[in-house]
């Protein structure tokens, strides 16, 4: 079934571009798209009942490594800071193969999409033992979740001055070469796309500066977007400063990494002249609050990127560092963080939503998704909140300020993901045995 009606919302914050809240309201889907908004519509297709129901669009993460759902908690890198925290997981990330991608891939997307999440990217930038970029893509076609997934790439190891082990990083003409294959085999420019690819050498501090110019010479030929991960901590700043000899922004904008086609992981740490910069330049950020809590990176400049004018989107990040892959209490976490930093008025339930739905979706150069308007694709989160995180709330902020953090049913591209709190598309009881599974072998 591809028609769907869903009835009587008790409110649907469309996210649109009024902000429009509406109450008793329905909402037609079909073929892909947002047919109608309005009140008592016809029914037409399947009906959902949305009485007692927060109606919000899909929201849309931006920045992921799917592949770390099999390294939750590992010890070792439970406490460390970024670089420490990453020598302890290389030399696991680098037993991986191609069943390791595929079913972790599987869990990551299964747990945003009972999150509300129907638009996520992958930062994908190791490949051992024949791994490959189109494991996570078919686990997302299963999933059935819009996907971007991005080429990563490391190619300075160890005994070049880099931080990776050299037995992951890949010879430089290797990686462009299959960034031009995953591109040319599934990207898909077109109107709702169900997905796009992008190219992503993993850092600045893991490929050279000629790979960081080549893959932006070949995202622009190819017109695909580029992400990176960028100004994350201290030691981050402190590496562009010593090898580079300037911050990371200047590295972006000399490179050619910045523009309305470039999204930056973090920026933690950009000062004033970099926000403008982004700002001017249209350069988008993937904002990871709870990530950047639990290696201490430090509070990213939210507030003021959104006063400059900076596109900024939402990122669980890899699970090895949240380590929970829940997209509603992400954007929680990132409204709680900017009030740390700049007191209680300093992001509304209301703008941490907009930030985690229309604000992803401007990020990737999606603006066909992230609201509930007419003619936008059909990508909906419906959450009940006559449960007991709801019970007794005034205001449907209360999703944020209080919860559900776990959707009632879910619709990507007018097809139903999850209904009733479970997911449609996969058996997820079997997907998490082989999960299981593969953690045991790993730490065999
Ligand atoms: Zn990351």
């Amino acid at each position: 079934m591809t028609e769907f009606t869903i009835k009587n919302a008790d409110t649907i914050l469309t996210m649109d571009d009024d902000r429009r809240e509406l109450h008793g309201a329905d909402i037609h889907l079909k073929n892909g798209v947002i047919a109608e908004i309005g009140h008592h519509l016809p029914e037409r297709g399947e009906v959902v009942l949305a009485t007692g129901c927060v109606v919000t669009p899909g929201l849309v993460n931006t920045h992921h490594h799917l592949y770390q759902t099999l390294t939750r908690a590992v010890p070792g890198g439970q406490d460390a800071l970024l670089f420490g925290w990453l020598q302890t997981l290389y030399p696991i990330w680098s037993r991986f193969g191609p069943e390791e991608m595929r079913i972790s891939a599987l869990i990551g997307l299964a747990e945003l999409a009972l999150s509300g999440c129907t638009l996520s990217s992958d930062h994908l930038y190791l490949y051992p033992n024949g791994a490959r970029l189109d494991d996570t893509i078919e686990a997302a076609a299963e999933i059935g979740l819009r996907f971007h997934p991005t080429r990563g790439s490391m190619s300075i190891g160890e005994s070049d001055g880099g931080l990776p082990p050299d037995s992951l990083v890949e010879r430089e003409a290797d990686i462009l070469n299959d960034c031009i294959r995953v591109i040319d085999r599934f990207h898909d420019a077109s109107e709702g796309s169900m997905c796009r690819v992008g190219v992503a050498p993993c850092s600045p501090f893991s490929v050279s500066r000629e790979l960081m110019r080549d893959a932006a010479l070949l995202a622009r030929d190819k017109g695909v977007m580029l992400h990176t991960h960028l100004a994350e901590n201290d030691e981050d700043i402190a590496y562009s400063l010593e090898k580079f000899g300037c911050r990371p922004g200047q590295y972006a904008e000399d490179l050619g990494w910045t523009g309305s086609d470039v999204w930056h992981a973090h920026c933690v740490k950009l000062d004033g002249q970099e926000i403008d910069l982004f700002a001017r330049s249209r350069t988008g950020v993937a904002h990871c609050p709870c990530s950047n809590c639990r290696l201490g990176s430090g509070i990213a400049p939210v507030r003021a990127m959104r006063d400059a004018g900076v596109k900024v989107g939402l990122g669980v990040d890899g699970s090895a560092s949240n380590d929970s892959g829940n997209l509603a209490a992400e954007a929680r976490q990132a409204m709680l963080l900017q009030r740390v930093a700049k007191g209680a008025d300093a992001m509304s339930a209301r703008e941490a939503l907009e930030i985690a739905t229309r604000g992803g979706a401007d990020v990737l150069n999606r603006p066909d998704c992230g609201r509930i308007a007419t003619g936008k694709r059909a990508d909906i989160a419906i959450w009940d909140v006559t449960g007991i995180e709801s019970a007794g709330s005034w205001d449907p902020a209360a999703l944020l300020l209080a919860g559900p953090v776990k959707v009632r049913d879910l619709f990507v591209e007018a097809r139903q993901v999850v209904r009733g709190g479970d997911l449609l598309t996969i058996q997820l009881d079997s997907v998490i045995a082989a999960q299981h599974r593969l953690v045991s072998r790993l730490m065999a």
